[in-house]
């Protein structure tokens, strides 16, 4: 698969998972796409979309917590307004 293909993937997730959340995607397009990006890339990588604003530790106990969607994201969009990479804002509601 050519990133361009896994980067699809990893849109096609982000999209679904924040609707399904009431989440918005980050509106400045070239941000969105840095994420989604580095999503792609960990996924070709690692085999699992390990969150590329994180570190891994090589434990897979603890790096489980950072595989998108990670464990951080809704108290960090609940508090900040975004997750930590800024993939996922707050919606709207
Ligand atoms: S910080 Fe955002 S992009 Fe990173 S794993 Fe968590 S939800 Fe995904």
């Amino acid at each position: 698969m050519t990133l361009e293909e896994t980067k699809e993937k990893v849109r096609s997730y982000a999209e679904k998972y924040a609707a399904k959340k009431g989440f918005r995607l980050n509106p400045d397009p070239e941000e969105l796409e840095l994420v989604i990006e580095g999503l792609a890339k960990r996924r070709e990588q690692y085999g699992v979309q390990y969150c590329p604003c994180r570190i891994i530790y090589g434990d897979k106990t603890e790096d489980r917590k950072i595989i998108c969607p990670c464990i951080y994201h809704e108290d960090e969009i609940k508090n900040d307004g975004a997750c930590h990479c800024a993939l996922f804002f707050k919606g709207d509601a």
